[in-house]
């Protein structure tokens, strides 16, 4: 549901997304592992049609990379805290972001409920939010449209560990009931409980893919 073709971002002096392709298929979670400025982000954002391609393309659903810029609600994204303002609320947060995604306010508790953030917190103001609070915020938002891709990047950033936990309990949820999920971390415990599937990419170029044990065997 998500394919990645020979995808290629080169800046002044940096290429930082180098001839990478890769695929996620529903119902599974693929890990993208890197160290910090392997090219994950950049990665991303090509492919939610935030960034444009110097070369390569990126669909998800079919749809190319620059129709999703605007990605609708089929497609769940989590890129940086940049759609969340420090002044709002979190309740009020979502309320905005269901608006804008034409989705029903009571939607809201619902996946406040799922990422744990309880009303208490969700009428505080995101500005006194930990970075684990507007990362489950994030998640939230991801969530509202009710999508079918989710494409995180670095979710576990600042989580606690229960956080950790019940973000990994709901992605297997998400991805068993057929969902399609990309998860980027530098770490690989983060993501190692929860992916099916793992695409290593290291100096913008792609190390490995495959599944664990196919990593592990690898010649
Ligand atoms: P990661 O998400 O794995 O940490 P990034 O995709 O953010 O890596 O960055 C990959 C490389 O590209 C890094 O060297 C980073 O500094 C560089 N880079 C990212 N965005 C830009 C940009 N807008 N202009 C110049 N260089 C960039
Ligand atoms: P992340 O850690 O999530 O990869 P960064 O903090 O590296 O994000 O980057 C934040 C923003 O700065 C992004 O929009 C990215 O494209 C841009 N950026 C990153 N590295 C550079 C760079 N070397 N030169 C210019 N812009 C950059």
């Amino acid at each position: 549901m998500i394919s990645v073709e020979r995808l290629t971002k080169r800046y002044r002096e940096t290429t930082a997304v180098a001839d990478v392709s890769f695929r996620c298929e529903p119902g599974t979670v693929t890990g993208f592992l890197g160290p910090n400025g392997a090219g994950k982000s950049t990665t991303m954002r090509m492919i939610c049609g935030l960034t444009p391609p110097t070369s390569g393309s990126a669909t998800v659903k079919g749809v190319p990379y620059r129709r999703i810029g605007n990605p609708g609600r089929h497609v769940g994204v989590l890129l940086d805290a940049a759609a969340q303002h420090g002044g709002r609320t979190g309740r009020e947060t979502l309320s905005l972001t269901a608006q804008i995604l034409g989705v029903e306010g009571t939607k809201v508790g619902e996946v406040l409920d799922l990422v744990g953030l309880p009303p208490k917190a969700a009428r505080r103001r995101v500005g006194g939010y930990s970075l684990g609070m507007r990362q489950r915020l994030g998640i939230a938002q991801a969530l509202l449209g009710d999508p079918s891709v989710l494409i995180l990047d670095e979710p576990a950033n600042g989580l606690d560990p229960e956080g950790i936990f019940l973000m990994r309990t709901l992605l297997r949820d998400f991805a068993d009931r057929g969902g399609t999920v990309l998860l980027s971390s530098h770490l690989l415990r983060e993501v190692e409980a929860v992916a099916d599937r793992f695409v290593v990419i290291a100096g913008g170029r792609i190390a490995a893919q495959g599944t664990k044990s196919e990593l592990l065997h690898a010649p």
